[in-house]
């Protein structure tokens, strides 16, 4: 899965620096380290959040967090 979305960003990544002219290399890696970030961005914001206090992923709904049963405060 994590492969899947690294190629998608990479081939946005390409596209992204052919149109402001890096060059193809560029935005492969550009693509390949942003990539990840970007679906990291997109689970932040979308169902998922980070713990205020363990820094661990959980769902959004829930009221006490998953790994340090810490309530979660909304
Ligand atoms: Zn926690």
């Amino acid at each position: 899965m994590l492969i899947f979305w690294a190629l998608f960003g990479a081939l946005v990544g390409v596209a992204a620096a052919q149109k402001r002219g890096f060059g193809t290399a560029g935005g492969i890696i550009g693509g390949l380290l942003l990539g990840p970030l970007a679906v990291l961005m997109f689970f932040a914001s979308g169902s998922r959040v980070k713990c205020p206090a363990c820094a661990e992923w959980m769902q959004k709904k829930a009221n006490i967090c998953p790994h340090c049963k810490t309530p979660v405060v909304k």
